[in-house]
């Protein structure tokens, strides 16, 4: 096969979802689909044998949680597709943000009974920053859930995004009879295979079949009738431009526990989303058909060897093929490299891999070098993959070193797992380094912060939480006395390790009040380096 086909048919997303909702039992079945695993059940172990295959931190260990996230690559019906996992419960940190610049598009995870839910309203608003398309899978259908009209209407009011159903469910609970194809005009209706362990068998026929009755009933039939009328007059048109920009959310029905609906889903997912898309760099558009090598690097993971300090950097190929041992230019570090022990990570398993195409995700050895948004060309060019922002933090602490004699190893220690990504470290408005403040994404991560000026620094350091929950950026510092901003009495000012000033608040409607009180006065929630 040549690039071209091998690029052509890679497609790289990311689930997201509210904890629970069901983002892994869903990528389980696209496994069982992909024919990666037999029996479904098989990955479900993942969460609690995590521990047993990374030797990373002992956090990691004792929680059974994975500190980082990681990818899962298989291939289904001539496709090559990679499933990149953003991490939530108490390991939702930074990463999780950022694995989502990795991604081409994303599948949201809506629990039926529950709606939209505070981590998926996190999670989309980083997907809406970068206009990429936003399935929408509404899950355990199964269970009672709520009205299908009412959970679109929550979507479009909470989200903020258009809503087109590109199938609609017969009943829900025990009464979950199958999907409608809107645009195929057919009724698929499912029946389980040993609690949904095996794939599903289906059943379907056109709308107008004699069989309808019988496969789902009069009255479910009646329902769906009316329902399709109603649809058809008040839901938007399944116009691809506007959901490749992310204006418009094709939404499905499912349940990934009975894999009811879930075949259907990936199939159309396939058909709607495209291959690799180019990125922007400093010098113009990288087309990912191009045959040179191109890739950027969104994670940083450290320490995987307790023994060394080892890092592996992630990056995403935007263009071209890689090849094991090839020289590239590391851009920002301005040296040509060859990339050692180039790895994909499937699940939890680590294979050293060959080659890989646009659209697939590495991780390579790192002695120290490399950057979150750094990027790597083929040794020769030069140019610079747009940078990755920095994500709000919603958890601040004060952070003193114990022994005040360890000043050197505090400061480096902070400083290298701030460039890691782990944590942002920033200062007081009016003085210097005397006090540092931290600020996680993850409230776990102040504990990795602990734990690794410990044991790999030899500082200690007590922790003070500071009551801030939201931070916002200058977007205009250049217009703005900072000093004499009207503040309210929660507000307070820092600054970053480059001096670029920050607001934090303990409210959120302080954030508001200080808008009105400062016209002209641009604040964001991500930070631009
Ligand atoms: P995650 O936290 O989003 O990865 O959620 P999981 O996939 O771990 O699922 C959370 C719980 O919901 C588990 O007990 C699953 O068995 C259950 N679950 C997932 N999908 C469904 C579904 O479609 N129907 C029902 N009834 N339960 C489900």
């Amino acid at each position: 096969m040549n690039i071209a086909e091998e690029i052509k048919k890679r497609r790289t997303f990311a689930i997201i979802s509210h904890p629970d909702a069901g983002k892994t039992t869903l990528t389980e079945k696209f496994l069982l689909y992909g024919g990666a695993i037999n029996l479904a059940g098989t990955v479900k172990g993942r969460k609690g044998a995590k521990h047993a295959v990374s030797d990373w931190m002992e956090i990691e260990k004792e929680r059974g949680i994975s500190v980082t996230s990681s990818v899962l690559q298989f291939n289904y019906d001539g496709f090559c597709i990679n499933i990149l996992d953003t991490p939530g419960h108490q390991d939702f940190s930074e990463d999780t943000y950022r694995t989502l610049m990795a991604a081409d598009s994303a599948v949201m995870v809506i629990d039926g009974s529950k709606g939209v839910e505070a981590q998926t309203i996190k999670l989309f608003k980083v997907c809406v920053m970068r206009h990429i398309p936003i399935f929408t899978f509404v899950n355990k259908m199964d269970r009672e859930a709520r009205d299908p009209f009412e959970l679109m209407d929550e979507i479009e009011e909470v989200l903020g995004i258009r809503t087109c159903p590109v199938n609609w469910p017969i009943g829900c609970g025990r009464e979950f009879k199958g999907v409608y194809d809107r645009f195929k005009e057919t009724i698929t209706t499912f029946r389980a295979a040993m609690n949904g362990q095996k794939e599903v068998e289906a059943t379907e026929v056109q709308l107008g079949d004699t069989q309808v009755d019988a496969l789902i009933g009069e009255s479910f039939h009646r329902q769906l009738m009316d329902d399709i009328e109603l649809l058809d007059g008040a839901s938007d048109e399944l116009d691809m431009d506007r959901v490749s920009r992310g204006d418009l959310s094709p939404v499905f029905f499912g349940s990934a526990l009975t894999n009811f609906g879930v075949e259907t889903f990936l199939q159309h997912f396939l058909k709607m989303t495209t291959s690799p898309l180019p990125r922007l760099t400093t010098t113009g558009v990288v087309d990912p058909f191009e045959e040179e090598f191109s890739a950027f690097v969104f994670k940083i993971q450290a320490n995987m060897n307790k023994a060394h300090r080892d890092r592996i950097a992630f990056m995403r190929i935007v263009s071209g093929k890689f090849d094991a041992g090839m020289e590239v230019n590391h851009v920002q570090g301005g040296k040509k490299l060859r990339l050692s022990q180039p790895q994909q990570l499937m699940a939890q398993d680590r294979k050293i891999v060959e080659e890989a195409y646009a659209g697939d995700i590495i991780g390579v050895f790192d002695p120290g070098i490399f950057s979150i948004g750094d990027t790597l060309c083929k040794s020769g060019e030069k140019f610079e993959y747009e940078g990755i922002p920095t994500f709000a933090p919603e958890h601040f602490a004060r952070v003193r070193q114990m022994d005040t004699m360890k000043r050197k190893q505090f400061i480096k220690g902070v400083n290298q797992i701030a460039q890691e990504g782990a944590i942002q470290i920033f200062q007081e408005f009016n003085t210097g380094m005397e006090e540092i403040i931290v600020g996680v994404v993850g409230e776990l991560q102040f504990e990795v912060l602990t734990y690794r000026l410990e044991n790999e620094y030899n500082v200690e350091v007590r922790l003070e939480k500071l009551p801030y929950e939201y931070i916002r950026w200058i977007e205009n510092k250049d217009e703005v006395d900072v000093a004499k901003i009207q503040g309210t009495s929660d507000m307070k000012r820092i600054k970053d390790l480059k001096d670029n000033p920050l607001l934090l608040f303990v409210n959120n409607w302080s954030v508001g009040m200080v808008l009105e009180r400062n016209p002209g006065l641009k604040l964001s929630e991500f930070g631009h380096n």
